[in-house]
Order: structure tokens, then C-alpha cells, then sequence
């Protein structure tokens, strides 16, 4: 999959298990969510983004034994299994994945405010801290998460433990 990233111009970071950085990336908030990706990949453009998901789909990632155990025939398994990751903060396991592809939008940081609508835009990989700060250096707030860490990516998009029926209406 590496070799279709790069053909494609991927611009991001691209780490494997011996890249440096690699051990760091893996961690997240709970301990349970860790799992040893195969590659996690940071995408700087939606055009990355979608060259990610496009490699990920079309790479062969493991050659498995033929289940009758006949070497001369072997199964091939098409696709990588993908993940993706914000603020690393639910507490469930979607945000990384056994020996697949994590995709982490923590290059993704684009904040962009427009006054006239009242109306703030920011990347998949922002944190609701980053985007107090930015509001805040402007005399604006917006509803967001409670915690500074807690990404706006997965909370937004309610991932699994977001509970957005209790968290959001109490904000
Ligand atoms: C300390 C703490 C405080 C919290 N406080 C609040 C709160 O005040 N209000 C509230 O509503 N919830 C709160 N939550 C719950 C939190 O919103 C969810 O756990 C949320 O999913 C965390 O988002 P994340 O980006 O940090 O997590 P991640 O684990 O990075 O992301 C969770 C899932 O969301 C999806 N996802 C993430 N980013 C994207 C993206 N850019 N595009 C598409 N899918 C994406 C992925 O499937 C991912 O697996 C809190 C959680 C913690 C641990």
C-alpha cells in the first residue's frame, strides 16, 4: 500500500512499525483502544484523504494459505481493514486497528471563521481546545465538548461512545 501512496502523491506522513514516531502515534486515551496498525497514514488535503481510502481499497494486504493447505493455490485478500482517528479519546476500539490502516486526521487543522454567518469550519483533526483558542483570540465561542483533548472529529460525528442525546443537548 505504501508504493500506491506514494505513486499517487500522497503528501502526508506515512509510518510503519519502524518508523520513528510509530510507537507515539499508536497510543490513545484508553489503554483497550491500542492496537498495532500495520500503517498509519496523515492526511493533509481531502485530495490525501481520498488517495488513502483509494489504496487502502485496492491494496492486497495479506496472501493467505489456500484453506486446503495446497501451496501451489493461494487466497488472496484484497483490501486493507481501515480506522480512523481524531483525538484518540473514544473509548471504544474504531480508532485503530489490528495490523490495518489507521488513518489520523491530526494533520488535518484548518480553522477558519466566518463572521458574516457566525459560523466557524475546521478540519477532521482538531481538537475542541485548538478551536477555543482560535475562537477565543477573536472574542468568539462556539458549543462544542467539555474537554480541551477530546477531538472534534469523533465528537461530532457522534463516534460510538459520543452519547450526542446527553453530552450535546447539555451543552
Ligand atoms: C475525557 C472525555 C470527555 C468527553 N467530553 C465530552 C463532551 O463534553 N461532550 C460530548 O458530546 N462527548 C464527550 N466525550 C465523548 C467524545 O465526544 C467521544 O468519545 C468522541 O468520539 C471522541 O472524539 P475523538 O475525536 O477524540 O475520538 P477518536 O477516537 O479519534 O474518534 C472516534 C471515532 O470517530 C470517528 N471519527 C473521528 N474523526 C473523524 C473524522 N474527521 N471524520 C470521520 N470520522 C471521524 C472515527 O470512527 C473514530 O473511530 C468525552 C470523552 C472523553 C474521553
Amino acid at each position: 500500500m505504501e508504493q500506491l501512496l506514494i505513486e499517487r502523491g500522497f503528501s502526508g506522513r506515512i509510518l510503519d512499525a519502524t518508523s520513528p514516531g510509530y510507537a507515539a502515534a499508536l497510543e490513545r486515551d484508553n489503554l483497550a483502544s491500542e492496537r498495532k496498525a500495520r500503517l498509519i497514514v496523515f492526511p493533509r488535503s481531502e485530495r490525501d484523504l481520498s488517495i488513502a481510502i483509494q489504496a487502502a481499497k485496492q491494496s492486497v494486504s495479506q496472501i493467505l494459505p489456500n484453506p486446503k493447505g495446497l501451496p501451489s493455490k493461494k487466497v488472496l485478500r484484497s483490501g486493507e481493514k481501515i480506522a480512523v482517528k481524531c483525538g484518540g479519546h473514544n473509548h471504544s476500539t474504531a480508532n485503530s486497528v489490528e495490523n490495518g490502516v489507521v488513518i489520523d486526521m491530526g494533520s488535518v487543522k484548518m480553522i477558519h471563521i466566518d463572521r458574516e454567518n457566525m459560523q466557524v469550519n475546521v478540519g477532521g483533526g482538531c481538537l475542541w481546545g485548538e478551536v477555543y483558542a482560535t475562537l477565543d483570540k477573536e472574542g468568539l465561542m462556539c458549543v462544542g465538548g467539555g474537554v480541551s483533548v477530546v477531538g472534534v472529529g469523533g465528537h461530532i460525528t457522534g463516534g460510538s461512545l459520543s452519547h450526542p442525546h446527553v453530552y450535546k443537548h447539555a451543552n
